[in-house]
């Protein structure tokens, strides 16, 4: 069976069930989910929050050093100098951003900025770069437009979603491992109740063994007793000793050790419907086979319990003259009956654990479950079809690697 493997802090370590794998995934998904979107929420308004502050502190500084150049040009040109108009642009250059001086044409009397042709607004940002524009009316110095360009803020503004995107990653991974925790703080005493429900099970099980096999001896040894009852008796026993069966393998037998071999199914099927013959017979119960023969390679402890355990649920949810039919045919198995049934909803979950369908018949909910970790164990795939007071099918699909030897029943 695949199982997921979880380790306490005391590093003992709890093999998952399917059941609580489920509820682990569906605790982390929705955990992380939730997680996720308030994370990219705050990551997204941080971010708006920042490129905002960004652009505004840089419009307002672009827009000091286009006045502060101004400054500069009217006061030269109020002085009179006779100076080289060139160099002295240029030398008012600063250093972070590029400048462009226009006449009133908006012809370039020195400019280091290219393709600028957008005079009518006082700020803009174009491809990523910001531009800021400031008229002298009285055109000092032939200068009419000043130009101020910076080319650096949508880098800026890069490198500041990286650093949140990787922000944002490592928070993730941080409240993963707190959902990890909190994962495993909450699966521990769930899992305790079971194992503590599982030791119940088992210690009590224990006790039945030698009360169910002197039952079976001492019927065997009967003699002038109605024959009917001893029948019944016997039906009873039988019942009882295939309960115990179930228990103690999934319960106890966990990791026992199982020697694998050859087994010809068909022979199997046949002595397990003998097997239940007085308990068939009381219930007014027909059994049909029809058995290809099939060799299959496994342990026969399992191939009782996976045979045992369809025929037993035949029988119990088969109300009084149905008819049970046992199937072999190619590589396929099936138990079908004329039963209680299904209902669609419920068929899912049959397979886990203590799951039942049905509160009017007995049972501990453990036979499918044994069912099914057999067939993960040897990839048997199996299905179920069944409808609602008609009747279910189960059918165990063996893996490829099965001998099929025809008439060798
Ligand atoms: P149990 O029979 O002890 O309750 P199982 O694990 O064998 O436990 O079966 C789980 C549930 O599946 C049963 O409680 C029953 O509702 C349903 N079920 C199994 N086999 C059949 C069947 N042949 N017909 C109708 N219901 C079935």
């Amino acid at each position: 069976m695949v199982k997921s493997i979880l380790r306490t802090s005391k590093e003992k370590v709890i093999v998952l069930t399917s059941y609580e794998r489920g509820a682990l995934y569906r605790f982390l998904f929705l955990y992380l989910g939730s997680v996720f979107i308030l994370l990219a929420i705050i990551g997204y308004l941080f971010f708006r929050n920042n490129v905002a502050m960004m652009m505004n502190s840089t419009k307002y500084e672009m827009m000091y050093q286009a006045k502060k150049v101004s400054s500069k040009i009217i006061m030269s040109a109020m002085e009179g100098r006779k100076l080289d108009k060139i160099a002295f642009l240029e030398q008012l250059k600063p250093s972070r951003f590029d400048m462009g001086y226009y006449d009133t044409q908006k012809k370039s009397v020195y400019s280091t900025i290219r393709n600028f042709g957008d005079f009518n607004q006082s700020f803009l940002v174009k491809d990523g770069v910001c531009y800021a524009v400031l008229e002298d009316p009285s055109s000092h110095m032939g200068v009419r437009y000043i130009v101020v360009r910076e080319s650096n803020l949508s880098g800026e503004i890069m490198h500041l979603r990286m650093r949140i995107i990787s922000y944002l990653i490592l928070s993730f991974i941080a409240m993963g491992i707190v959902g990890y925790f909190l994962a495993r703080l909450f699966l521990s005493p769930v899992r305790h109740k079971i194992e503590s429900l599982d030791r119940f099970i088992s210690d009590t099980t224990h006790e039945l063994n030698t009360p169910v096999s002197a039952i079976l001896m001492t019927i065997q040894s009967l003699k002038g007793c109605d024959p009917k009852k001893l029948k019944r008796l016997e039906a009873s026993a039988k019942r009882l000793s295939t309960v115990y069966g179930s228990l103690t393998y999934r319960l106890s037998g966990e990791g026992k050790e199982q020697k694998v071999e050859y087994l010809s199914l068909g022979r199997l099927v046949q002595e397990r419907v003998e097997y239940v013959k007085e308990l068939v017979d009381s219930k007014r119960l027909r059994i049909e086979t029809k058995l290809d023969e099939l060799v299959v390679h496994m342990d026969r402890e399992s191939a009782i319990r996976l045979i045992d355990n369809l025929l037993s649920n035949a029988i119990k949810y088969s109300d009084p003259g149905g008819v049970i039919t046992v199937m072999i045919r190619g590589k396929n198995l099936s138990v079908a009956d004329e039963g209680i049934g299904i209902e669609r909803s419920a068929q899912k979950d049959i397979f886990k654990r203590y799951k039942r369908a049905n509160k009017e018949r007995g049972g501990f909910g453990l036979g499918l479950d044994i069912v099914l970790a057999i067939c993960k164990q040897y990839r048997i795939k199996v299905a179920v079809e069944s409808e609602k007071g008609k009747g279910s099918r189960f059918i165990l699909k063996f893996a490829p690697g099965v001998r099929q030897t025809p008439g060798t029943a």
